[in-house]
């Protein structure tokens, strides 16, 4: 068990700066376990948390937002799909940001996605975020840099306003290389299962890798927080991926400790009759 301790993130510190291209998209050459391996552990990883969810559920006092970022192909859809399997549906709620409908951009840019923050007790996770404000926004200049400019800081005080509130704020950049992406788009087109997942706009998109690049290490850099710190997930293998943010996720429940709530009363010789 003890040797997948090293499927740990590169987690940003605060104020340190992020070059993408030194840091890893894949696990490490003399990785000591499997896929097989990673997938029984990535099972045994959901009946833990599984238990844990369900206590932070009856407990009904914090909750955990969990926030996926990543190119296209980098694997959100493949990451809830694998890591949240086991968890009651009742308790997690998937939320996946889309171009801002026209009531949405009617307000600020941050009110769709206060607005699908989690309950207390829920787990809630944001596939696509208000990140997107500093990605998609900047490389398209669809706002104003000197607007854009201001998201960071209102991103970081949002984060901090849900983390006072007991919304632990858990964030995976999900790491891919070019050669990855264009495997995995090529593999889109080349299957007509997989033709839905595919749109033209997918290879403009590509065309931006340098900028989006860009864009990412300085939300990175910017929005890394002592209570939101970003975690780097090398995403080249599903399987490694998956298990990293299975352990990251673990770790985040067992280190909440939730517990079931006392009683509201003395129950002690009660029966139903
Ligand atoms: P997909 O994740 O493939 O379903 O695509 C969702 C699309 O919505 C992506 O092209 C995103 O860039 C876009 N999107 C998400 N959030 C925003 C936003 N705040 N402003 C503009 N486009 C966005
Ligand atoms: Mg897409």
């Amino acid at each position: 068990m003890s040797n997948f301790k090293i499927a740990v993130p590169h987690t940003v510190n605060p104020g340190s700066k992020v070059k993408l291209k030194s840091i890893p998209t894949g696990p490490s050459e003399n990785l000591s376990f499997d896929k097989a391996a990673a997938r029984s552990q990535i099972a045994s990883n959901a009946v833990e948390m599984a238990e844990l969810a369900k206590r932070l559920y009856a407990e009904d006092k914090r909750s955990i937002l969990l926030v996926l970022q990543g190119m296209d192909t980098a694997g959100k859809d493949g990451t809830i799909r694998w890591v949240m399997r086991g968890m009651n549906p009742t308790s997690c709620q998937v939320h996946s940001f889309k171009v801002p409908s026209a009531e949405e951009r009617d307000h600020d840019f941050l009110w769709r996605h206060h607005n699908a923050a989690p309950r207390r007790g829920n787990i809630g996770i944001f596939n696509r975020s208000h990140y997107e404000e500093v990605l998609v926004v900047r490389v398209h200049n669809l706002k104003p840099e000197k607007r854009w400019q201001k998201h960071y800081g209102l991103i970081n005080d949002f984060e901090n306003l849900l983390t006072e509130c007991d919304t632990k704020v858990v964030k995976c950049f999900l790491h891919i290389s070019k050669e990855r992406q264009q495997q995995r788009l090529q593999a889109r087109l080349d299957d007509p299962t997989k033709h839905w997942k595919f749109s033209m706009g997918d290879l403009a998109e590509r065309k931006l890798w340098g900028k989006y690049q860009e864009a990412y290490e300085d939300a990175l850099e910017k929005c890394s927080t002592p209570f939101a710190p970003w975690h780097i997930i090398p995403s080249d293998k599903k399987w490694y991926r998956n298990l990293v943010i299975s352990e990251l996720l673990k770790k985040t429940l067992q280190d909440m400790d939730p517990q079931y709530p006392e009683p509201e009363g003395d129950y002690e010789g009660v029966v139903v009759e």
